[in-house]
């Protein structure tokens, strides 16, 4: 089974846990809430991706540009995989523009 980070609402904690994507979300080991949320760890590796590529002196202007040329691609093939709900409740950044 895949390893999924979780972030819980309640305490903020952040925690991994191995389950099915359909299954319903683990409770958070540290207060037992299972108000937690799905952590996308693909959207900072792409910031990072982008900042890695465009190298250490990139302007932030050159960083927005490059945010927004790619965060649509990454959205649309989450979207393909995940559905539309699921990527609007887990990667929000992905309909924000780069700041
Ligand atoms: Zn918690």
């Amino acid at each position: 089974m895949p390893l999924y980070d979780y972030r819980c609402h309640a305490c903020d904690k952040v925690f991994e846990a191995r389950h099915r994507f359909d299954d319903p979300s683990p409770a958070c080991p540290n207060c037992g809430s299972v108000d937690v949320q799905r952590v996308i760890l693909a959207v900072p590796l792409v910031t990072k991706g982008m900042s890695a590529s465009l190298g250490a002196n990139a302007t932030k202007d050159q960083l927005r540009e490059k945010w927004a040329e790619e965060t649509p691609k990454l959205r649309e093939k989450l979207v393909s995989k995940l559905g539309e709900d699921t990527v609007n409740r887990n990667a929000p950044t992905l309909n924000a523009t780069y700041d």
